[in-house]
């Protein structure tokens, strides 16, 4: 069999080694980073990648993650109702989840190299899985993530969402008593000072919903991570020469919750089709052409969603408006939540 070489050991680079190793098939993972480690994310799998993790046997052997089965929304000081989610989310950290991943993919006979930059050429047998593709700016907005772990703080719900006048900020109870503490955020001008003032920007306004919860959190340093350059404008897979998944390909706005899930389903459409070229059954263009084609039925309706949802919870009145629809419709949180899943 044909050996598939995959560049960039996120979720979706792992996920789809494993699942290519469940074929048989030779492949060589390329990791520019090293196990464990801090990634900036909502920890919040929410979608048909629980499923995808469940196929993949990834799921059992994720000790320690919780279950998150219903969610508030807050602005300013008011606060939404708590209500269940049509489905449980699973809530894990990147540092135990992607470790973990690693460890079954070297398991199943895997190669994995880790610290090393590859380039990310096309070409026959290379997948690109590398993550989000950096953009300096989107509508003269600077987009940038943070995240740190938090303990001593009891949420109100499994999923507690924050909007805040610079963006929004997730909290969710992951393993080992913390919660993950995530938000995304936008400026016109560079923020230089991140490393040091990432508390204030995670910790909301004074006088907000978010500000008392965060009131007595005792922040691990050490977890901090942040990631600028963001950009959430949808990418189609059949317009790029190259064979990618997850974020390489495009980005889902991180509201949705919804990333990890297209990258794990992604990793999944890819597994049948790079398997056939491996075997000789197919050419590595019909491969390409076939997952990029199953990438865009699957993401394209719910990437057009979550643009105009992005859009509309970064701008003041279009928020407020959403925010009281939302608190006086359940109906619409559902039909939101389902539309960008
Ligand atoms: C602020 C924020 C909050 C989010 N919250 C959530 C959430 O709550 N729920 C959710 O589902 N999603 C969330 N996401 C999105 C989620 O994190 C991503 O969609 C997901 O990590 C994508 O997985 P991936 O495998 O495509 O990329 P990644 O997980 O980013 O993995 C890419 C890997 O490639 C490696 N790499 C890059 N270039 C190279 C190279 N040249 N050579 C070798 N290795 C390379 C990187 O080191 C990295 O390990 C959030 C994102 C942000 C920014």
């Amino acid at each position: 069999m044909k050996a598939v070489t995959i560049i960039g050991g996120g979720l979706s680079g792992l996920c789809l080694g494993i699942g290519l190793r469940h074929r048989g098939v030779p492949v060589r993972v390329i990791e520019a980073g090293t196990y464990p480690r801090h990634k900036v994310c909502g920890e919040f799998l929410s979608g048909k990648g629980r499923e995808v993790l469940a196929m993949l046997g990834i799921e059992a052997s994720l000790s320690g993650a919780r279950e998150a089965s219903d969610v508030t929304f807050s602005l300013g000081a008011s606060t939404t109702a708590v209500r269940a989610l049509p489905s449980p989310a699973l809530c894990i950290s990147r540092w135990k989840m992607d470790a973990a991943l690693a460890e079954m993919f070297t398991s199943l006979g895997g190669e994995l190299i880790t610290s090393q930059r590859a380039s990310t050429e096309a070409g026959e047998g290379i997948v690109r899985a590398t993550g989000r593709r950096p953009q300096a700016e989107e509508g003269g907005w600077r987009l940038f993530g943070l995240k740190a772990h938090a303990h001593g703080i009891t949420l109100g719900a499994g999923l507690e969402m924050h909007f805040t006048p610079r963006g929004y900020v997730g909290l969710c109870a992951v393993e080992d008593g913390r919660v993950n503490v995530c938000g995304l955020f936008r400026s016109r001008e560079p923020v230089p000072a991140l490393a040091r003032d990432w508390r204030r920007w995670l910790g909301g306004e004074p006088g907000s919903a978010l500000h008392a919860r965060l009131a007595e959190a005792r922040w691990d340093d050490a977890s901090f991570s942040s990631v600028a350059a963001l950009g959430l404008t949808p990418r189609r897979a059949l317009l790029s020469e190259e064979t990618s998944i997850g974020d390489a390909v495009t980005m889902i706005p991180p509201v949705t919750g919804n990333g990890m899930s297209m990258a794990c389903e992604s990793a999944a459409d890819a597994i049948e089709p790079l398997a056939a070229w491996s075997a000789g059954a197919s050419s590595w263009d019909e491969a390409r052409l076939t997952l990029s084609r199953r990438f865009d039925a699957a993401f394209s309706s719910r990437l057009r969603t979550a643009a105009i949802l992005q859009r509309v919870v970064v701008h003041p009145a279009a928020r407020w408006v959403l925010f009281q629809s939302v608190k006086l419709v359940p109906a619409l949180q559902r039909l939101l939540f389902q539309m960008t899943r």
